[in-house]
């Protein structure tokens, strides 16, 4: 079987259960797999000298839209908060078909790919022209990164009291069907599985209880996932209370959302029994900090959830509220965001590291990924520290998160390497680049 062993790490962060790190550190890749991490290893395969570097798992992305990459930026939306700026955008989008899908997609896995993510979910709510879940599927298999995608779903339009215009919803019975058959036709629940798929429908305001409820049923029945958007800011916890008469964690708990193969994304608005209902039932939150901060959302109670032993996992969120994909920096605006709510010493760069990491593998139901030891996959990244960015720095770990870099050197996902030199290997960039420039011209013309 072929090796790879990355040699004489400045440090290798490790995320074991006693969070050791290993400096002047090798880790030995054998096929997927990480064989063996330590000082002094030797092999006969390839060698990649990593002097200088910090190693670590690879970042986990565990909230996206992939196809708001084609969106960002966009007049109208720049300065509008969460409902205003989904109005302005939701025509754009129903301009998209399969290219844009699968294009969008490629991009913003690039983007994530060059910040050190090894592993990211998607969100796909909508499916306008022919655009089906696949189309972003095969866009992970060209980038090779690891893909948890999920069919999203958006059924309540306008016309019934709903959010988005009623050209991008769909009707309930459809959205199940073609939730089962993505599952059945691209889930795959051994371990190492490269894509792995879960059901999402868009969010309280524009799908119905009944179809929040199937999709739990549903998900149970074919042993998925579950993932939506939840408590993000003051408008979605008054449009809880109006509608429902409930905050949003009652909803979630009465219609089946909360247990471990549970994930919602954001929960900057939690209580003090929502965060306890999570820590009960093992239900995972994606922060998504940026976004949190570009639609003026507020800050999530991370410390809080994190005290009481609530699962947490980093989002970048889609393209066009952060407006970037930067993973790395992503972690590093959670660990400030928490400083600026409660104290410097509300997070420190080793936890929001570990957050980014092990955080995402352990949302995502991956227990076979998160750390660098035996047996696990070998998604790995690797930092080059000797730039301007941590110049004069005297702990490298700590500095990955304080001053940067924030693009990988090298990105290795099931020993496969995506990222060599601080270049994607297994795609042309600038290609992908210019078709994306030119759809985005086409969808604002
Ligand atoms: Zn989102």
């Amino acid at each position: 079987m072929s090796e790879i062993l990355i040699r004489n790490a400045a440090r290798v962060v490790t995320m074991d259960a006693g969070r050791t790190e290993v400096e002047e550190g090798d880790v030995l890749i054998r096929g997927g797999v990480i064989a063996a991490v330590g000082p002094g290893l030797a092999t006969r395969g390839t060698v990649v000298e990593a002097k200088g570097c910090v190693v670590t798992p690879g970042l986990v992305n565990t909230h996206h839209h992939l196809y708001q990459t084609l969106t960002r930026a966009v007049p109208g939306g720049q300065d509008a908060l969460l409902f205003g700026w989904l109005k302005t955008l939701y025509p754009i989008w129903a301009r998209f078909g399969p290219e844009e899908m699968r294009v969008s997609a490629l991009a913003g896995l690039a983007e994530l790919a060059l910040s050190g993510c090894t592993m990211t979910s998607d969100h796909l709510y909508l499916y306008p022209n022919g655009a089906r879940l696949e189309d972003t599927i095969d866009a992970a298999r060209e980038i090779g990164l690891r893909f948890h995608p999920t069919r999203g779903a958006m059924s309540i339009g306008t016309s019934a009291g709903g959010l988005p215009p009623d050209s991008l919803v769909e009707p309930e019975a459809g959205i199940l069907k073609d939730m089962e058959r993505v599952v059945d036709a691209f889930h795959d629940p051994a371990e190492g599985a490269m894509v792995r798929v879960g059901l999402a429908p868009c969010s309280p305001f524009s799908v119905s209880r009944d179809l929040m409820r199937e999709a739990a049923l549903l998900a149970r029945d074919k042993g998925v996932m579950l993932h939506t958007h939840l408590a993000e800011n003051d408008e979605d916890i008054a449009y809880s209370l109006a509608q429902f008469g409930c905050r949003p964690g009652q909803y979630a708990e009465d219609l089946g959302w909360t247990g471990a193969d549970v994930w919602h994304a954001h929960c900057v608005k939690l209580d003090g029994s929502e965060i306890d209902l999570f820590a009960r039932t093992g239900t995972g939150v994606a922060h998504c900090p940026c976004s949190n901060c570009r639609l003026g959302s507020g800050i999530a109670p991370v410390r809080a959830m994190r005290d009481a032993g609530v699962e947490v996992a980093l989002g970048v969120d889609g393209s066009a509220s952060n407006d970037a994909g930067n993973l790395i920096a992503e972690a590093r605006t959670a660990m400030l965001l928490q400083r600026v709510a409660r104290g410097a010493d509300a997070m420190s760069a080793r936890e929001a590291l570990e957050i980014a990491t092990l955080g995402g593998a352990r949302v995502l139901g991956r227990s076979d990924c998160g750390a660098l030891e035996p047996g696990k996959r070998a998604d790995i990244a690797v930092w080059d520290m000797s730039g301007i960015e941590a110049a004069g720095a005297r702990d490298p770990v700590a500095a990955l998160l304080l001053c940067g870099p924030t693009r990988v050197r090298d990105l290795f996902v099931e020993g496969r390497p995506v990222v060599r030199g601080g270049q994607i290997v297994t795609l042309d960039l600038p290609r992908v680049i210019e078709t994306q420039n030119r759809l985005a011209r086409r969808l604002m013309a």
